[in-house]
């Protein structure tokens, strides 16, 4: 029986008997594995083949910070000013030498948007900050236009500093409000008030960023639905190109984890699901509608960088210690440390200390969770790409298309709105068993092992292709 016509609550209800366990979101697929010798990347670089030129991408991970958030699992390095100085020469030093290494493949195309994060990339100086963004515009080639997304911590913001980013080509600012509320602020603590937000967002505005993404936490230990929503219709006031909610994933070893602990706090899939629902519906009242599960975008507003990383055809060229990255179809990571990233960059070494060659059948999962991760597939382009039917390599799209959760248009399958919410899950069906270990791995990595960065990779074992399972 097809049952496409069910109403919302009936396919929510499905879907909720398909997936009793709420799958944790991961934007990275594959993971890289394998631990490698720095060097040997770069002497083994063979790029995949694709049907079409890659896009290209750039990551900057900037690993510093001028506070500490105690719900933070990352590490990033306090931010010193000569540190940062020597950071962004070397940042522009390991983008020389990934453009001497991908310069010559005539499948890598020019860049088209480049995504700035950390840490807090905006407690680097107006000057560093410049001189960043026109140092990666200068090495590598870019389309016109590009989208070039920095992202910003409140108390950051001075209007000599987004002035800067402005004249350096920034289009876009993606700021961390988390929250307006002073008791939940604290409670979640975070180091800025709700005054420095809005000042963040007009100097912004009054420096020509228009294209903003405010970032909300929301299922704060202590937090009120209310409160949240609170969030939500003040950052609708500022009109952003995009209002993302990040469902709080209390992590180990961090001083959150233990406050919560003491208050005999237990996280909910059904609250966090909840929340999404009530949040959503008040985005789509006032115009907002999915790019991802839990990033809802105006008209105007939809964040490039993620929408060109859907699919196999591109690069993500990472940037900066413990940067993940995707090039030439391998997936890989830098040096997490960061002297020791600087020292190898210096040397003149592509500082790659981490990869995955993903085997055909761990690419075709790859083209399935980034593509189902933007919340729609195109047939077309994986026919193109692998020579072979997806509903035929992954049955369960066929179930998803009789359950009326995914509908076809055109090329493209896509996730009906009512099913968004279950993109993970969906998701987690092309998981491979090996991927899904590495996952859990890494979900359950603490703020305790001091890591700036998150991806478990095995001691030194010979690369292989990685994916030892086949699919059915
Ligand atoms: S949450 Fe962001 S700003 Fe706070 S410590 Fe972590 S990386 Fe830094």
């Amino acid at each position: 029986m097809r049952i496409g016509d069910h109403d919302a609550d009936e396919l929510t209800t499905a879907l909720r008997r398909r997936y009793p366990e709420r799958v944790r979101p991961v934007g990275f697929y594959p993971l890289p594995s394998r631990r490698v010798e720095p060097g040997r990347f770069a002497a083994e670089y063979r790029p995949r083949r694709t049907s079409r030129a890659r896009t290209g991408l750039v990551y900057v991970h900037v690993p510093f910070c001028a506070q500490r958030c105690d719900f933070c699992r990352f590490y990033p390095g306090h931010h010193v000013d000569d540190a940062a100085s020597r950071y962004v020469r070397t940042a522009l030093a390991q983008l020389r030498l990934w453009q001497d290494l991908v310069g010559g493949d005539r499948a890598a195309g020019p860049v088209e948007a480049v995504f700035v994060g950390g840490g807090s990339p905006s407690v680097l100086s107006a000057e560093q900050l410049h001189d960043l963004l026109t140092g990666i515009r200068g090495i590598m080639p870019f389309v016109d236009l590009p989208e070039i997304t920095v992202e910003w911590y409140p108390r950051d913001a001075t209007e000599e500093k987004l002035a800067a980013v402005r004249a350096a080509g920034a289009t876009r600012i993606s700021l961390g409000v988390q929250t307006w509320n002073a008791e939940v602020s604290a409670a979640m603590g975070g180091h800025h008030t709700a005054e420095q937000a809005d000042a963040a967002l007009a100097m912004a505005r009054d420096a020509g960023l228009r294209n903003v993404n405010i970032d909300l936490m929301a299922n704060i230990p202590g937090q009120r639905l209310d409160q949240h929503l609170e969030d939500v219709a003040r950052a609708l006031a500022w009109q952003p190109g995009m209002i993302s909610f990040n469902a709080l994933e209390v992590a180990a070893g961090t001083p959150l984890a233990a406050r919560a602990a003491k208050t005999s706090f237990a996280e909910s899939d059904d609250d966090k699901r909840r929340w999404l629902e009530a949040t959503r519906r008040t985005l789509f009242d006032h115009g907002y509608a999915h790019q991802r599960v839990r990033n809802f975008h105006r008209p105007g507003g939809l964040h490039r960088y993620n929408r060109r990383s859907a699919g196999v055809s591109f690069d993500i060229v990472p940037v900066g210690p413990g940067a993940y990255g995707y090039v030439g179809g391998s997936a890989v990571m830098n040096e997490l440390d960061l002297r020791a990233w600087t020292a190898r960059v210096e040397a003149g070494e592509l500082p790659v200390v981490g990869r995955s060659t993903p085997s055909p059948e761990e690419d075709r999962r790859a083209f399935g969770v980034s593509s189902f991760l933007e919340l729609q597939f195109d047939v077309d382009d994986y026919r193109a790409e692998f020579g072979s039917d997806p509903l035929a390599d992954f049955p369960f799209l066929g179930d998803l298309l009789d359950l009326g959760a995914v509908t076809s248009l055109g090329s493209l399958l896509r996730l009906r709105t009512d099913a968004a919410p279950f993109g993970d899950d969906v998701c987690g069906e092309f998981h491979s068993p090996t991927q899904r270990t590495l996952f859990d791995r890494h979900l359950s990595i603490g703020r305790s092992k001091q890591a700036n960065q998150y991806f478990p990779l095995a001691t030194t074992r010979p690369h292989r292709p990685t994916d030892d399972t086949q699919i059915r």
